[in-house]
C-alpha cells in the first residue's frame, strides 16, 4: 500500500472518530530548524493537508520505524504566524458572542510554545503570536459593533507553580497564593483574588503582559536556560451589553502557555527539581485525562485533579471550545520527546490510530 491508500483510510477512521468529539481542536506545530541545529537529520517524514504527519524514527529504518498521526491541522516549519493566528480567529471571535475558549499549548520546553502564544521577545506586529492578535482583533470586532453593543474586556494573568495560584499581575509584587472557586456560572471568575486590569487597546495589553511575563516564575534546565516551569495563564474577561435591550453576555478566553512537558529522569534531579517535576507531571496529566473525559463524553471529568484544571475549567467542556497546539522539534535528537508529546495529543483528542493501521 502506498501512502495515498493508506492517507485515505485513515481519513475515513478519523471522520469517523471525530463526529463524537465535540468541541476539542488539535493543531499540531513543528517549529524551523534553529541555527546550530543539524538541518539533516529531522524526524519528520510528511505532513498532509488534512492533518496528516508521519513521524520517522532516526535510528529504526524501514516501516517499523514510521508512526502517523492524524490532527485538525498540522503546520509545516514555515508556517507564520498569521496563518497558525487564521485558523484560529473565529474561536476567538465566539468569545464576544458569549463563549468560553480556551487556547494552549503542549510541548517540550524549546519546542516553540512560547512563540506560537506570544511571540519570541519584544516581537515586531509580524511576530505576535496569538495572545497579541486575540486580543487586538477583539478589540476591532467590539468596535465594529459599538452601534449595537457595549463591551468591556478585563485581563487576569495567573501562574500555577508547583500546584499553586499566583496572580503574575499584582500591583505590589506580592507572591501570596489564591484559592480558586471551582463554579458553573457562567461569568464567575475563577481566581477572584486576582489582579484584574480593564483593558482598551493592544498596547494596554501588551504592558500588562510584560510585567506579567517578567513576574513568571524560572529555573534553570538542562535543556534550556530559560525553561519554564511554571503554567502562565491569560484570562480575557469579555462583558457585552446588548445596546437594543439590555441583555448582557459574558464570554472568556483563557491562553495557555504550559510547563515543559519532558520527562524528567526522576534519579538525576532532587529537592525542588523533583517536586517541581512532580507538580507538573501530575498536572499536565489531569489536563490529559480532562479532556480525554470530554472528547470520550463522559459522565464523570476528573477537573479537581489539579489547580490548572480547576481554574481553567469553565473554558474546558459544556458549551466552551478547546484548542490544543502541540509543538514539537524537528530534530532528531528530540525523537522521544516528540513521540511522547504526539501520544499525548492523540489520546486526549481521543483520536488513536493506531500503530498497526499507520504501518502498513
Ligand atoms: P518553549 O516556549 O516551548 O520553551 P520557545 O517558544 O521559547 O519554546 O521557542 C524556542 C526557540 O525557538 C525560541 O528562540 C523561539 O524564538 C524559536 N522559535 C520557536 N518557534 C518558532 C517559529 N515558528 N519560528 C521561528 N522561531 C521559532
Amino acid at each position: 500500500k502506498n501512502y495515498h491508500t493508506v492517507l485515505s483510510e485513515n481519513r475515513k477512521l478519523y471522520n469517523e472518530v471525530q463526529e463524537l468529539k465535540g468541541n476539542i481542536r488539535v493543531y499540531c506545530r513543528i517549529r524551523p530548524f534553529l541555527t546550530g541545529e543539524n538541518q539533516k537529520s529531522t524526524t519528520i517524514d510528511y505532513i498532509g493537508e488534512d492533518g496528516e504527519l508521519v513521524l520517522v524514527n532516526p535510528s529504526k529504518q524501514g516501516k517499523d520505524g514510521r508512526k502517523m498521526f492524524k490532527f485538525n491541522k498540522v503546520y509545516d516549519p514555515a508556517a507564520t504566524q498569521e496563518e497558525v493566528f487564521l485558523d484560529t480567529q473565529p474561536l476567538v471571535r465566539s468569545v464576544l458572542d458569549g463563549y468560553n475558549v480556551c487556547i494552549f499549548a503542549y510541548g517540550q520546553t524549546g519546542s516553540g510554545k512560547t512563540y506560537t502564544m506570544t511571540g519570541p521577545n519584544s516581537p515586531t506586529e509580524k511576530e505576535w503570536g496569538v495572545n497579541y492578535r486575540a486580543l487586538n482583533d477583539l478589540f476591532h470586532i467590539s468596535r465594529s459593533r459599538r452601534d449595537t453593543f457595549m463591551y468591556d474586556v478585563g485581563v487576569q494573568m495567573v501562574e500555577v507553580y508547583n500546584e499553586q495560584v499566583r496572580d503574575l499581575l499584582s500591583s505590589d509584587g506580592s507572591q501570596k497564593r489564591l484559592g480558586i472557586v471551582t463554579t458553573s456560572q457562567p461569568n464567575g471568575l475563577a481566581v477572584p483574588e486576582a489582579s484584574m486590569y480593564p483593558v482598551q487597546s493592544t498596547s494596554d495589553v501588551m504592558d500588562l503582559m510584560q510585567t506579567g511575563l517578567a513576574n513568571r516564575a524560572m529555573s534553570a534546565t538542562a535543556l534550556n536556560e530559560r525553561s519554564s516551569r511554571s503554567h502562565s495563564i491569560v484570562t480575557v474577561h469579555v462583558q457585552g451589553v446588548d445596546l437594543k435591550n439590555g441583555a448582557t453576555l459574558h464570554g472568556s478566553l483563557h491562553l495557555v502557555d504550559l510547563a515543559g512537558s519532558e520527562r524528567v529522569d526522576r534519579s538525576e534531579v532532587t529537592g525542588d527539581r523533583l517536586k517541581e517535576t512532580q507538580h507538573i507531571n501530575k498536572s499536565l496529566s489531569a489536563l490529559g485525562d480532562v479532556i480525554f473525559a470530554l472528547s470520550q463524553k463522559s459522565a464523570h471529568v476528573p477537573y479537581r485533579n489539579s489547580k490548572l484544571t480547576q481554574v481553567l475549567q469553565s473554558s474546558l467542556g459544556g458549551h466552551a471550545k478547546t484548542l490544543m497546539f502541540v509543538q514539537i522539534n524537528p530534530d532528531a535528537g528530540s525523537y522521544s520527546e516528540t513521540l511522547s508529546t504526539l501520544k499525548f495529543a492523540e489520546r486526549v483528542s481521543g483520536v488513536e490510530l493506531g500503530a498497526a493501521r499507520s504501518q502498513k
